[in-house]
């Protein structure tokens, strides 16, 4: 059997440990949706566009990823896009208890979707979008946790105030 992932987020901005998930995934999947929450509660700095955008470009080399942007239900984009599994990426403990609520929530909703996680190399574990955004907001040197062309547009961000 074929297996689709879909792996949601924000990725406000993508992250160097998105992008070793997605990775990881590209080797075990047929093919891996990268799923773009609007998620306008959440008031991200980059708009989906460029949040799409910016994923595109640092996904361009592997050949079964697709980058999506969604606005619904995780369970509803997944049946419409033919995913088999949710893919979620797991840093530490303290990701486990939302996380495990989120796979216990979809699975009431969606029974037939599994949701899988992987673990990121170490180096990628303590890094996230909202510590990279405070970090490039303060003037600090982001190039070492994200893709240099996402670096360049927080750059470009916090420049222009
Ligand atoms: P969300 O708002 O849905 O948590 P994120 O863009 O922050 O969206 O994260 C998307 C997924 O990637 C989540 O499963 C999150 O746990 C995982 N993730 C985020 N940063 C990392 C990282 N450094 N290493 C591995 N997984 C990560």
């Amino acid at each position: 059997m074929e297996i689709t992932a879909i792996y949601p987020g924000t990725f406000d901005p993508v992250t160097n440990g998105h992008i070793d998930i997605i990775a990881r995934a590209t080797k075990l999947y047929h093919k891996v949706i990268v799923a773009v929450a609007v998620n306008s509660n959440k008031s991200p700095l980059f708009d989906i566009t460029q949040r799409v955008s910016l994923l595109e470009q640092v996904c361009a080399d592997f050949t079964n990823v697709d980058i999506i942007g969604f606005d619904n239900l995780l369970v509803d984009c997944a049946k419409q896009q033919g995913a088999n599994v949710i893919l979620r990426g797991l840093r530490a403990i303290s990701d486990f208890e939302y996380e495990f609520q989120l796979a216990g929530m979809n699975r009431r909703l969606s029974p037939e979707l599994e949701t899988m996680f992987l673990t990121p190399a170490e180096q990628y574990e303590f890094i996230s979008s909202s510590m990279i955004k405070e970090i490039a907001r303060l003037g600090g040197d982001v190039s070492g946790f994200v893709a240099d062309i996402v670096a360049d547009q927080l750059i470009n961000k916090f420049n222009r105030g």
